[in-house]
């Protein structure tokens, strides 16, 4: 959409307001909002001020102007607000005019024209799964919520999932048995067609959606694949209409990737490909899953980068409780077409040529999706231009199940990190892929890491529940 178009959808709608939005390292959308009757088409040259400094992760005290420059194809009218609001997505520029070297958006503009550089391809396309819990929202009935978090063994997952305490023998749904029985085990169908139907007026076009396989109101909405950036800015949309549609049931949305104990964590497999225009690169008919050799590459890429990838794709201390075997979360480095135990997951069933892609299923909604898609692309990228070649580096492809493999080829077989401050290690000592053609700058990564690493102080210096199972009374 151009400026005047944006101009004239305010007036057509009668917006009163429009919201600036820019993302933080985290991924958590900002906004400053304006009377549309001051927004004109400078507010687009200009831009809109704000303070840099409060924002965790950004500039210091000392330097901290910094401006919102409005994308206008970037747009969409706030479903929630009670005045109508028009949202707009902005890049986050320096007073002196210049693109802000920490402003995630800005980072999936690099990567995307770093693509375009490269020779390989024209485009490449995204599309992430991503499933979320719904729960009773009690925070604002008793004011605090404990029921989530003293969780600690399945029997607990089950109570909490039905408000029980204690031990009631009536039928109940086993725990992963959550994955689409109808109504009236399934509770949420309605809240789901909700979100998508304000997701799709919001721009998306919706695929399907479904209850997940962990019984405690797990849910999942597809969406279509599209470009890098288009997809990223698709998902804030997508996590702002998920949880204040949830806040309207009087229900709280959590992407959290592991709030439950004993149950499937929520994930965001990743599908992938690239495109030479209308040319899709990822197929060649009858090899291996169809996979062309440029695919090959790429995913030798990811697997081969993944150690020091996850740090972004999985960035918080919670993810790595998702990432534990038992709950079809990924815990093995391989490819395969079949193995959901896998990270690369080749989907063949009604697959054509422009459908043919990867689906890497590491990463979690904890993900910043610009900085996740542009490193999953850079580390892609990078297998394509070296020829990293998976099923030389051991990365498979296996399609036996492989808890019946013999010890000795088990052993073989790499895993993902097991904490945070292990990804944070990895990407320490790997991440030239990333500052690859100037996308992510060493500064940013040395800023960012330092920032998750307080993250995980922060957690592990304080005390966990389970202690007082293991040791109070030693
Ligand atoms: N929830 C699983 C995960 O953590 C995925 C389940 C599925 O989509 N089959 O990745
Ligand atoms: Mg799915
Ligand atoms: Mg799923
Ligand atoms: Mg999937």
């Amino acid at each position: 959409m151009s400026v005047e178009k944006v101009l004239q959808t305010i007036k057509d709608n009668n917006i009163e307001w429009v919201d600036f939005r820019f993302v933080d390292l985290g991924g958590r959308a900002h906004h400053i909002t304006l009377p549309a009757a001051a927004v004109e088409e400078e507010t687009f040259e200009n831009g809109v001020a704000f303070d840099g400094s409060s924002i965790a992760g950004f500039r210091g005290i000392e330097e901290s102007d910094m401006v919102m420059m409005p994308d206008p194809s970037a747009t969409y009218i706030d479903p929630f607000t009670a005045h109508p609001t028009l949202n707009v997505m902005c890049d986050i520029f320096t007073p002196d005019g210049e693109r802000y070297d920490r402003d995630p958006r800005g980072i999936a503009i690099k990567a995307e024209e770093y693509l375009q550089k490269s020779g390989i391809g024209t485009a490449a396309f995204f599309a992430p799964e991503s499933e979320f819990f719904i729960f009773d929202d009690v925070r604002y009935e008793s004011g605090m919520n404990t029921s989530f978090y003293s969780v600690d063994s399945e029997e607990a997952a089950w109570n909490t999932a039905r408000k029980e305490e204690g031990g009631n023998l009536g039928f109940k749904v086993d725990v992963k048995g959550g994955y689409v029985p109808v109504a009236p085990v399934d509770t949420q169908q309605d809240i789901r067609s909700e979100m998508c139907r304000l997701l799709a007026e919001a721009g998306l076009v919706i695929e399907r959606h479904h209850h997940e396989v962990a019984t405690a109101g797990q849910a999942e909405i597809n969406f279509r694949f599209d470009t890098l950036k288009k997809t990223a800015d698709n998902l804030l949309t997508y996590k702002y209409i998920v949880h204040n549609t949830a806040r309207q049931y009087g229900k709280v949305a959590t992407f959290m990737p592991k709030p439950l104990f004993g149950d499937n964590g929520s994930g965001m497999h990743v599908h992938q490909s690239i495109f030479n225009g209308s040319e899709p690169l990822f197929y060649e008919k009858g090899a291996y899953a169809n996979l062309s050799e440029m695919a090959l590459h790429y995913i030798g890429g990811i697997l081969y980068h993944a150690p020091a990838l996850i740090a972004l794709t999985n960035p918080s201390t919670n993810s790595f409780k998702r990432l534990v075997p038992g709950y079809e979360a990924p815990v093995n480095l391989v490819f395969s077409k079949g193995n959901r135990s896998a990270a690369i997951r080749i989907p063949v069933a009604a697959v054509t040529p422009k459908g043919c892609r990867i689906e890497f299923r590491t990463p979690d909604s904890t993900a910043n999706p610009y900085l996740s898609f542009s490193a999953m692309l850079l580390a892609g990228l990078d297998g394509i231009k070296k020829k990293i070649n998976p099923v030389e580096l051991g990365y498979g492809p296996l399609d036996k199940n492989i808890y019946e493999l013999p010890d000795a080829e088990k052993a073989k077989i790499r895993s993902v990190p097991g904490s945070l401050n292990e990804a944070l290690d990895a990407l320490e000592g790997d991440y030239e892929f990333l500052t690859e053609g100037g996308v992510f700058s060493k500064d940013f990564i040395d800023n960012y890491i330092a920032l998750k690493r307080g993250e995980a102080q922060a957690v592990a210096i304080r005390v966990h529940p389970h202690e007082y199972s293991l040791y109070f009374d030693v």
